[in-house]
Parts: C-alpha cells; structure tokens; sequence
C-alpha cells in the first residue's frame, strides 16, 4: 500500500511529519542527499553554501526572521542562559568595525554590551524567563516548574520562571508584573499562539499587542514558541496571521518539530533587537554567522539537508494555504458528524486551536477512531489532532471519508501491514498516548490500540467495529 494514501494517524510523531504528497517537488534537497551518499566530504565542502541556501529560503518563507542558532529539541533552544549569551555576542560583534574578522576581545566589551542591552547584573548572572500562564512548559530544565505535569516538574533544574497571567490583564498590570520580574533576572516573556498544555486557546491579537508594549515598555524579549505551530496554524508562524498585525514584531521564535530542525529565529526589527543597531540585510546576516560559527559547524549537514527540503515542500504544496482548508474541513466534519453532542455547547467547549492545529474534547475525539496526539496528562480533556499537509486532505470528501465508515478497507490494509510487520497502531485512540497495552488485543478492522490505563482500555473493549 503507498504510505501517502490518506490515513487516521493525527499524531504524525508529535507533529514533527507535515507532509509526504510532495517529496518528489524538492529538487535541491534531493539533489544534495544523492550527492552526500555517493561523496559526503564533497557536500560537507560546499557546507557554508548550503546553509546560506537553506538561510535564503528560510527568510523568505517566514517574512524576514533569520535563523541564527540551532538545537536538538526545542526546550534546548529556550535555555535562558544560551539566550542571553547569544545577545552578548551579538552586541560586541555589531561594534566591531570589520565584521568578518574574528572578535578581538577587549576589556570594554563585556560592560559597553550589557550596557547596550540594558540589563541589570541579575539578567547577566541569573537569567530567567517569564511564561505566559497554560501557555508553554518544558520537561525539563527551569521552565519545567510551569509544567501541568507533576512527573515533569520533579526534575525542575535552574533559577525557574515567573508564570505571566495574561488573560484579563491590562497593559499596565503587565507591565508592573514585568517590572519586578525584571529585577529577579527576567530576560523576557515566552509566549505562545496556541496554548498547548490544556485546551488550545487561542492567544488573542489584543493579548499580543497587550504583552507586546509590555515587553517593549521594559526592554525585555519577546518570544513567541512557534515549535508546533508554523506552518500548520495558516500562516508561515502563526503570529503572522493577519489578525496579529497589531503588535509589535518579536525578538525572537522558537521553531522545530516540523521544520525538521529545533532553533531559534531572529527578527532585528524587534523592540530589544532593534537596539543592537543591525539594520542592514549583509551586517544581519554577517551577525548570525558569527553567532553559529562560534559554537563550530551550526548544524549537522544531513539535519540541514532535510530541511531544506521541508521548506522546499511547504513552497511547492502552499502548505500555508492547505493548513487552512484542512482544518476547516475537519472541524465541519466533526460538526456534522457528532450531531447532538454539540448541543448547548459552546464552540470553545469542543474545539481549540488554529488552522490544522486542532485540539478536540477527548470524548468527540474519540468516536472518530483516529490516532491523535495526548497532552500534558490523562486528566486534560483535550486531544490535539496534527493532521498532515498532504494534497489530498484538501478535499472534502476525503476527510469525511478518514472521519467513517470509508476509511475501512484503509484501515484493513493499515492493519495487516503492521501485523506482517510484528508492529501495532503506535498511539492511544482515546487520549494519544504511547498505545503500549499488553492485555488487550488491538482491534485489527479499525486499526486502533490503547494505552494502559483502564479508562481507555475500557473504550477499546466497547468500541463498535466500522462497518462498511
Ligand atoms: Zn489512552
Ligand atoms: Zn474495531
């Protein structure tokens, strides 16, 4: 069976798989993976060309932010104190008066930096982050404290993190929480477009805008964690949605899963990036070179490789554009399907996120028998739905077919190529968790497993087979 076919996986390994309709429309990336398995060294020659490739498309994808420094997961790339470093590397090179030479330190460096920064000795010696609250939480490392999950918030490591109540709050509220904050250490806010530890609740444009002068108000860093929703949120990050035109652009964005690549993006045009005076295209891009050269090779060159083929996919399919419909075909299936569950409720009582980024009560989500995606825990009600980008998700039809009856002969096949395999549905089609039940069978007509836990084995053993 050809693994592009249309299937019930929303999962997609976290969301890290965005499509496969399009893996013969990325000439470049193609080209370089023949390359590099006949003669490595040769690509790895051409390796500076490469990632300034892979930097060209990436500012013209994502509107001008530069990605100036790469990590293996996203929580990485968050590290307070790496942050920080990076902004005082960048404010002694945008002094230097030759740019492509290497930084010749000077006694005055440290000190015109951190004065060029603004900050005050406990942001340089103990940098912490203020996180919007329900928003993003790590597990592991400081930012793991605001972690809804207990087993995450054991190995809490580092200074912490304020947790930034945003809803309800006026702009001068913030500003004062960010005013203390600031004195403890904190460098900036982390913020993300779709709160991901509950229910998917869209951050809204007057919260952004709010949170936006706040930060700039106090110089301190606006990021917006993107690790999920660029691309599949209808817009290239989802803070680029029209709606969001309002506020001020941030310093930084978090990226990975889907992009095949864990990292932070830079926009210059950003209050406190702004203050390190480079303006122009060339001294920008000399600046996150001289950021990645200093910890050896950025990244590796097949992680690069691949993508920049990711990138070259999203160009070629409109991504963009699909997250949108897919995501809209998806809720009116949903909608139309589960009939009566949705009376009396509200929109936001059965759904949360943004484009293709769906998050679903856990008990709609589950007549549906597909395979989606857990959350901070089994007592979130929410399970999110990270379908890929693929051509055919487009139509209508299909989705409603994926969404019934339809999908059985699918689901068959799905089935029996697993059990060939020795293998079996990976994720929980209650809650989305790791499907590892050792007692009960999988059901090999609907393609479904479950987790351990009583409440979802309980729903694979009352489960009703499709049927045709
Ligand atoms: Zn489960
Ligand atoms: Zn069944």
């Amino acid at each position: 069976m050809n693994t592009t076919l249309p299937d019930h996986d929303f999962h997609n390994k976290w969301g890290t798989i965005l499509g496969v309709t399009e893996l013969d429309q990325r000439p470049l990336a193609t080209a370089l993976w023949k390359e590099y398995w006949k003669d490595p060294i040769n690509v790895e020659r051409n390796y500076d060309k490469i990632l300034a490739r892979y930097t060209d498309e990436f500012v013209a994808f994502f509107k001008g932010i530069l990605p100036i420094s790469f990590h293996g997961h996203g929580t990485d790339a968050m590290s307070p104190t790496t942050i920080a470093s990076m902004f005082l590397r960048l404010a002694i090179f945008a002094k230097q008066s030759d740019p492509d030479a290497i930084i010749i330190s000077t006694p005055e460096d440290r000190p015109s930096a951190i004065e060029q920064l603004g900050w005050n000795a406990a942001q340089v010696g103990n940098p912490q982050w203020a996180v919007v609250k329900d928003s993003y939480a790590a597990g592991f490392g400081p930012l793991a404290t605001l972690s809804a999950q207990p087993a995450f918030r054991d190995i809490t490591t580092g200074a912490g993190a304020t947790s930034l109540q945003l809803v309800n709050r006026t702009k001068q509220e913030l500003s004062e929480r960010l005013r203390t904050a600031r004195q403890e250490g904190c460098i900036g806010v982390i913020v993300e477009i779709v709160n991901n530890q509950y229910s998917g609740r869209v951050t809204t444009p007057a919260e952004m805008s709010k949170l936006s002068e706040a930060c700039a108000e106090n110089g301190l860093l606006l990021v917006v964690d993107e690790t999920v929703t660029s691309i599949r949120c209808g817009a290239p990050f989802a803070h680029q949605r029209p709606e969001y035109g309002g506020m001020r652009p941030p310093d930084l964005v978090i990226f990975g899963k889907a992009l095949a690549v864990s990292g932070i993006g830079i926009n210059f045009e950003g209050s406190v990036a702004r203050r390190l005076g480079i303006s122009t295209n060339k001294h920008r891009r000399q600046a996150i070179l001289n950021w990645q050269t200093c910890v050896t090779q950025a990244v590796q060159t097949p992680v690069l490789i691949n993508a920049l083929g990711v990138l070259e996919m999203a160009k070629a399919g409109d991504w963009v554009r699909r997250s949108r419909v897919i995501g809209e075909h998806l809720r009116e299936t949903v909608r139309s399907r589960a009939g009566s569950m949705f009376d009396g409720l509200e929109e936001s009582e059965i759904f949360g996120g943004l484009g293709s980024f769906l998050f679903v009560k856990i008990e709609v989500s589950g007549i549906f028998l597909v395979m989606g995606a857990s959350n901070a825990g089994p007592w979130v009600r929410w399970v999110r739905w990270l379908p890929r980008m693929d051509e055919h998700m487009t139509s209508r039809s299909t989705v409603e077919s994926i969404l019934g009856p339809a999908s059985l002969p699918h689901r068959r096949e799905r089935a029996r190529q697993l059990a060939v395999q020795e293998l079996r549905p990976e994720w929980c089609f209650w809650c989305g968790n790791h499907a590892q039940n050792q007692v009960l069978d999988w059901c090999r007509e609907c393609c479904i497993h479950v987790c351990n836990t009583e409440e979802c084995s309980a729903q694979l053993i009352a489960h009703k087979c499709l049927t045709e």
